[in-house]
């Protein structure tokens, strides 16, 4: 059997054990997938070949740090600066961003987008940015703080104190505003400029409507939160464990019934 895990502090809560383990059960894949609460990032090889796996997930706080500890990086992940699916290759780890292209296939369904921007500048926006970049899609970044400036040296990167409202068909939140609090990601007044004369809303938030959420409803905002994102990237991650061996539609439709989706 391989045996294949999430890697993360914490990892209690994921859902990807969920998602993974059924689609081992319905496509007949001999495999297990599991959860290991990590303490440093240094520890993961170790544990990663402690428990013989053959691939993992990793998630908060050390999706950047693996890229380090990992043989190599293929393009993406390289290019973003982080990761959160490795495979076993002989000896060598691989490292992947599914982040990215999930994001992409969660928001097909709005259509043509000419610009966004991306509020929250952690390593979330670091993978949309790049992703929506690639796809030739002009991305600026708002953020409470400069201090992750120097992340995004390709892109127009603004504070509330410099921003000047823009027009973005897309508005990206990044941040975990509203996810334990009753907070907006940035100022509501700024925010307000924002969503008004934006088509659509995505928030990385997922499970609650967040009140980033809500104003973009409010404002008649075509919105979605962030649990199609994490879909796609376990449906990618599932595919990079088992070769591409199986219909990407027929994954979808086994995690999306572990998530509860329709
Ligand atoms: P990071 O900690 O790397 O970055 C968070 C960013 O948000 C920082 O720029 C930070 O600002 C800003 N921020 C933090 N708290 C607040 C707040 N209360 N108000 C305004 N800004 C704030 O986080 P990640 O990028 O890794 O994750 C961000 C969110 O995305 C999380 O909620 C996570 O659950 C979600 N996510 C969802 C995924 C999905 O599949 N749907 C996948 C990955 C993440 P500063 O720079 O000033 O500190």
């Amino acid at each position: 059997m391989k045996k294949f895990a999430l890697f993360g502090n914490p990892v209690a809560h994921s859902k990807s054990p969920r998602m993974h383990n059924l689609a081992f059960q319905n496509l007949f894949v001999d495999a297990f997938y599991g959860r290991i609460l990590l303490e440093t990032s240094d520890l993961l090889i170790e544990k990663f070949n402690f428990f013989n796996l053959s691939g993992a997930n990793v998630t908060v706080p050390f999706k950047e740090n693996i890229i380090q500890v990992c043989h190599e990086a293929h393009e993406d992940a390289r290019s973003i600066g982080a990761a959160n699916t490795i495979i076993k290759q002989g000896d060598n780890m691989i490292a992947y961003n599914t982040d990215a292209p999930g994001f992409m296939l969660a928001i097909k369904e709005f259509g043509k987008i000419n610009n966004a921007i991306i509020i929250g500048a952690g390593g979330t926006a670091r993978a949309i940015s790049y992703i929506l970049n690639k796809n030739n899609i002009k991305v600026d970044i708002l953020n409470r703080s400069d201090k992750k400036r120097n992340n995004f040296v390709n892109f127009d990167f603004y504070t509330p104190q410099n921003f000047k409202i823009k027009t973005y068909d897309l508005v990206i939140n990044t941040t975990p505003a509203g996810l334990i609090n009753n907070e907006l990601p940035i100022n509501k007044e700024i925010l307000i400029d924002i969503i008004k004369n934006a088509k659509f809303a995505f928030d990385a938030v997922y499970d609650i409507e967040t009140p980033f959420l809500n104003l973009a409803k409010f404002y008649s905002l075509k919105y979605k939160d962030g649990k199609d994102m994490l879909l796609y990237q376990g449906v990618l991650a599932f595919n990079i464990f088992t070769s591409n061996k199986f219909d990407f539609s027929k994954v979808e439709q086994i995690m999306r019934f572990a998530l509860d989706l329709k």
